[in-house]
């Protein structure tokens, strides 16, 4: 049994043995080479991104969410400093200046972390979705530096011109993210505004944000300084190391001690995580994403 964090690379993948159980972040359906190759090796493949609880939730992909959602402010405040060019405004502003006013697109979990942390630096935030039961929960939970709005397409052309800091944070399931900020409405913006496009793992929910890396993590387009790191988790090994391990390990203590076979039969969440197994997609969307039978 092999655990990661990212899928193997090319050059780990003849290392990889038949029956071999591999149980990590997988994202088959993005990678046709990954998925022929450990159909081919014959190997056991449990992702965490699709070990799934009866409501739905994804328990192994959340501490990620809750990392680059925290992390988006820390990064936001950043380059909101001059020499990053930004506009050169302090988050919290000081006694006497305003602070400065954040809007986040998205009330999921990126969205919550990033609302509660922007809210703490004692930011004005707006925090936008579209469920109204999410919002009523977010109007209960936040302090009162954050307002809840409805997402929509008014409201978010109203928010982004006063705003110094966007954050995007949407998902829906199984889909590119939607263009709630478009080229054109990048005009209405000021420059220097800074924009962390948190949801660009799934096309970003603001048009003008193609992925970065945290060697190069931002580009300019008009006077907005966009951020569109991937993988923001990654520049914090330490503590997403410990949040994911907090995750994964029930799950990887179930299948070391009965094997995969017996662990996935007594616990569906463990089950919905399998992809591969016995030289077969046992995943629909993974089957579906490359044509292959299952
Ligand atoms: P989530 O499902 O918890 O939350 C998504 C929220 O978006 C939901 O509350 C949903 O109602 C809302 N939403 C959908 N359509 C909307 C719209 N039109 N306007 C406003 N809100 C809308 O998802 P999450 O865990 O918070 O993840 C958000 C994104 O962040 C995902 O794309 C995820 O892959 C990405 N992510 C990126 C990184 C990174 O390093 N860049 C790390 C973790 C997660």
């Amino acid at each position: 049994m092999i655990i990661k964090v990212k899928e193997p690379i090319a050059s780990e993948y003849p290392l990889i043995k038949k029956d071999q159980l591999v149980f990590t972040y997988f994202h088959f359906a993005s990678s046709e080479p990954l998925t022929k190759a450990m159909i081919e090796r014959d190997a056991i493949c449990l992702a965490y991104e699709t070990v799934e609880k009866t409501d739905r939730s994804l328990p192994l992909l959340v501490p990620m969410s809750e990392v680059a959602g925290r992390m988006s402010i820390q990064e936001g405040a950043k380059y909101l400093e001059k020499p990053m060019q930004g506009k050169g405004i302090l988050l919290g502003g000081v006694p006497g200046v305003n602070p400065a006013k954040v809007v986040v697109l998205g009330g999921g979990i990126v969205g919550t972390q990033a609302a509660k942390m922007a809210a703490g630096f004692g930011a004005n935030v707006t925090i936008m979705d579209v469920s109204l039961a999410r919002l009523r929960y977010l109007s209960d939970i936040m302090p009162p530096n954050v307002t809840t709005l409805m997402s929509n397409h008014y409201n978010i052309c109203d928010a982004i011109a006063n705003a110094d800091l966007v954050i995007g944070a949407v998902l829906i399931p199984g889909a590119k993210a939607p263009h709630l900020i478009t080229k054109d409405m990048l005009k209405l913006m000021s420059p220097g505004t800074v924009v962390v496009d948190v949801a660009v793992d799934q096309g970003g929910c603001i048009e003008t944000c193609t992925p970065t890396t945290h060697e190069n993590p931002t580009f300019i387009i008009d006077g907005i300084v966009h951020y569109c790191v991937a993988n923001m988790p990654g520049a914090v090994p330490y503590t997403s190391t410990l949040a994911l391990t907090n995750a994964t390990l029930p799950y990887a203590i179930q299948l070391a001690n009965k094997g995969w076979k017996k662990a996935c039969s007594e616990n569906e969440e463990l089950k919905k995580g399998l992809n591969i197994a016995n030289g077969k997609i046992v995943y629909q969307g993974v089957a579906e994403a490359w044509g292959l039978p299952h």
